[in-house]
């Protein structure tokens, strides 16, 4: 029996910290859990989860919009913001107790209270108690960055967009990324007046360029609006409730809300890292090596705190990998090639491995193969939105390096072609697939 309160004392119950903590446990370690917000983390609480059920709710509006095409007699229909939005923050609840029993099933200790370190090996519960630990490790997520601005505090974030009282009938949107465009793609089916500003000219940085484009594209036709190079100089707000937007070089635009989508920055403030020597990066990220232990020995971190890539699926990875490695004798690190991800716009994107552009300049030679096409189902409903799948080829070794989705269920298509990339299969190896007809997906093995 060793001589510490626990060997595992874990801060932050979310996707990485749940994961570590369960496993570790079912490994045989006495593990406990600080978690000062919801067991569940951004993911299940205010991130994935409760997007990706606003998507589905949102895509019934082109769903019931097409469904008079194929025949039925849609009477006109009504949204209501907050039957869907407590029906969501219903199923929230749901899946936080669902995280809890987990948790309480391995035994794992839960403190639902804020922890912070004092010593390599202690940590202090808000209460003042203090707790010993062979290891700690931290997994406080991120946090939304706001840009400071006059004002700024009168914009909301991803963390209070899902408890909207009402729906804004016009939303302005900052930023490019992720959240942007999905918010974006959202409040427009809902038939909320949208304007995405960015700071830059590219949405999506990072995804491939064409891809890109046509959500642009879409976006744009489906009456999205958007404004490039323009920074945010004030928000006002009005004695009606509204928001005065002043960005530069721009009129005044008045709106119900203000959505600040610009990045998120690792949560690391505040709980006694630098104190006890944990060293972090420039952007406030905890340094950790490759088995996930920082710079103090007994203090490792997973998950978006390391700011590696910022998903779900890789903290859990990451909190697997090192409660396998720590204390399950099974030394396991990640892998971080050909991570796929998705962009749950309207349409999405999914994607895996090298855009065109990289490929370029890290292969040299390579061949692009792309199928520009519009769904059947899209065709019926006399819905003008092409689909777009690209495949980036080694042209030396004839294997897919990478591949490239915007259609629907562009992701969910893309999860099962990201296996044959992750394996190193070739442009041959697709061709020699019979194609599933009809399909969107039989676009990937039939392209030339
Ligand atoms: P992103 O990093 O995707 O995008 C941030 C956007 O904000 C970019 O357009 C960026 O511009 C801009 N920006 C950054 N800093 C500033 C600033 N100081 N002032 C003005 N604009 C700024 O972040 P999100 O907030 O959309 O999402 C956060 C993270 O959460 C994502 O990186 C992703 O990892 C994760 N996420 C994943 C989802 C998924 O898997 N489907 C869904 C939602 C979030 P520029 O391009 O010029 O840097």
């Amino acid at each position: 029996m060793s001589d510490f309160d626990y060997d595992l004392f874990v801060i932050g119950a979310g996707s990485g910290g749940v994961r570590a903590s369960r496993v570790a446990a079912s490994h045989g370690a006495r593990v406990a859990v600080a978690e000062e917000y919801r067991v569940g983390g951004t993911c299940v609480i205010r991130g994935c989860v409760p997007k990706k059920l606003l998507v589905y709710g949102a895509h019934f509006a082109e769903d019931i919009h097409d469904a008079r095409k194929f025949g039925w007699d849609v009477p006109e229909c009504r949204f209501d913001w907050n039957v869907l939005r407590d029906n969501v923050l219903a199923e929230v609840d749901r899946l936080e107790g669902l995280y809890g029993q987990t948790l309480d099933n391995h035994h794992v200790t839960v403190f639902k209270t804020r922890a912070t370190i004092v010593g390599p090996q202690k940590v202090r519960l808000a209460d003042g108690t203090e707790l010993t630990a062979e290891r700690i490790l931290i997994a406080t997520g991120g946090w939304p960055h706001v840009p400071e601005f006059p004002g700024s505090e009168h914009a909301i974030t991803s963390n209070e967009v899902f408890h909207l009282e009402t729906l804004p009938k016009r939303i302005m949107i900052a930023g490019g990324g992720y959240i942007a465009n999905e918010f974006a793609g959202i409040f427009n089916e809902f038939g909320s007046q949208v304007t995405i500003v960015n700071r830059g000219d590219t949405i999506l940085r990072g995804y491939d360029e064409q891809i890109r484009d046509r959500l642009l594209q879409i976006s744009m036709t489906k009456g999205i609006h958007f404004k490039f190079n323009v920074p945010f100089r004030s928000i006002e707000k009005n004695d009606d409730g509204t928001l005065t937007v002043h960005l530069e070089n721009c009129d005044p635009f008045i709106v119900d809300a203000v959505l600040m989508a610009t990045g998120r920055v690792p949560n690391t403030k505040g709980i006694g890292l630098e104190e006890v020597g944990v060293e972090l990066d420039d952007q406030g990220a905890i340094k950790v090596d490759e088995t996930n232990q920082s710079s103090v020995p007994s203090i490792y971190a997973v998950g978006d705190v390391t700011n590696r890539i910022q998903l779900t699926p890789v903290a859990i990875r990451e909190g697997q990998a090192f409660a396998d490695s720590v204390f399950g004798g099974k030394p396991t690190v990640v892998d971080y090639q050909n991570v796929p991800s998705a962009v749950f716009s309207h349409p999405p994107i999914g994607a895996v491995g090298m855009t065109e552009a990289e490929a370029r300049n890290k292969l040299g030679t390579v061949r692009i193969y792309t199928s520009d096409f519009r769904a059947m189902k899209n065709v019926l409903a006399g819905r003008n939105e092409r689909a777009l799948y690209k495949m980036v080829v080694n042209a030396a070794t004839d294997q897919v390096v990478g591949l490239h989705m915007i259609g629907p269920d562009a992701p969910e298509i893309l999860q099962a072609a990201a296996i044959a990339v992750k394996a190193g299969l070739t442009k041959a190896d697709f061709d020699a697939t019979v194609a599933l007809h009809p399909s969107m997906a039989e676009e990937l093995v039939l392209l030339k």
